[in-house]
């Protein structure tokens, strides 16, 4: 089956890793490209809106993968869904955990494929963690997640705005490998986002969850060694790492062995195996996360950025 696909927002993400991705999936064709300041290289048709590339490509798409800033995630996906296209989500999937669920529905009342798809739950060590986590009761996690905002999201302002999300852009990664390794769901007991005196969004934040020694710490200000780790310790003695952002998984102590990190290709592959039964796959639990530490996040103002 071939799955004619177009892109919706065509920036960092989409070229480094979505257009690639489908390249080399043996069952996606890219066909089109929506673009509102357009896309010279894309090398397929470019539209300003997806409105006018149905009007321009009537029954042509298959399937749109949405990798716009998430503010504007929801009109244009629940605008493909009434047109009967499957749908597959950037993370984070909308800019709230309403428009998610509002998605979710949609879909299901339409009978079309919805996919939010978290990339590093594709990361090699998360199957492989789930599985030595079954059945364990959590009594640690420790997750810390330092990356240098100007290497990963050089000159985007979106991510300052109110719905950008700021440092939980990425912090949500990893709130996306915990929701799927941990066998128990997480609950906030407390926040702390640290926001520049300049923007929107928090440079930095602390979840704590409820159930003992259960944290999150991200930052954006790491400039010199960016860590990517989440440690969870059982009430057995289990005792598993995910590190370099799910690159490598040691557990008791020994380095698992993993396959090849392809977490886009993974991505399609999954995509690829919805679409045709118009399945749904919605894993919402990290934006309830974010939307839980949000209501009660104490704030704290920092230096201004940029
Ligand atoms: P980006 O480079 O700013 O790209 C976003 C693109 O969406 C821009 O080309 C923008 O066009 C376009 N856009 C904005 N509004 C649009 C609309 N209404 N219709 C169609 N296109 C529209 O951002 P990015 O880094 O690719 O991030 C996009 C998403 O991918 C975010 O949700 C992010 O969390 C996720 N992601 C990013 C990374 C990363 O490393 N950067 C990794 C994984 C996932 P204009 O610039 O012309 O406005």
């Amino acid at each position: 089956m071939t799955i004619r696909i177009a892109i919706i927002g065509f920036g960092k993400i989409a070229r480094t890793e979505h257009v690639p991705a489908i390249a080399a999936h043996p069952e996606f064709e890219l066909v089109a490209v929506v673009a509102p300041n357009g896309a010279d290289e894309a090398g397929v048709p470019v539209f300003a809106s997806l409105a006018e590339m149905l009007a321009a490509m009537p029954g042509e798409v298959d399937a749109v993968s949405l990798c716009t800033p998430p503010s504007v995630r929801h009109a244009i996906a629940a605008e493909a869904i009434a047109a009967g296209i499957a749908v597959m989500l950037e993370k984070p999937p909308a800019a709230t955990f309403g428009e998610l669920e509002d998605l979710e529905a949609r879909a299901r009342t339409a009978g079309t494929c919805l996919f939010a798809a978290w990339h590093s739950q594709h990361a090699p060590a998360v199957a492989p963690a789930a599985d030595l986590l079954k059945g364990e009761t959590v009594t640690q996690l420790a997750i810390e997640w330092r990356e240098d905002v100007n290497r990963w999201h050089p000159g985007q302002e979106w991510i300052w705005e109110p719905e950008g999300f700021g440092v939980l852009d990425t912090g949500i990664n990893a709130l996306s490998i915990a929701s799927a390794i941990l066998p128990q769901p997480l609950f906030v007991e407390a926040a702390e986002f640290t926001i520049p005196s300049n923007r929107q969004t928090p440079i930095a934040a602390r979840i704590r969850f409820v159930g003992g020694e259960l944290g999150a710490a991200f930052d954006w200000r790491e400039t010199h060694e960016e860590v990517r780790e989440i440690h969870v310790a059982t009430a057995s003695g289990r005792r598993v790492a995910i590190v370099e952002g799910g690159a490598r998984l040691i557990a008791d102590g020994t380095e698992h062995p993993l396959g090849p990190f392809a977490e886009y290709p993974a991505l399609y592959a999954r995509f690829a195996a919805l679409v045709p039964d118009r399945a749904i796959d919605v894993d919402s639990a990290p934006m309830r996360i974010l939307a839980d530490a949000a209501l009660i996040a104490r704030r704290l103002s920092t230096a201004a950025h940029g």
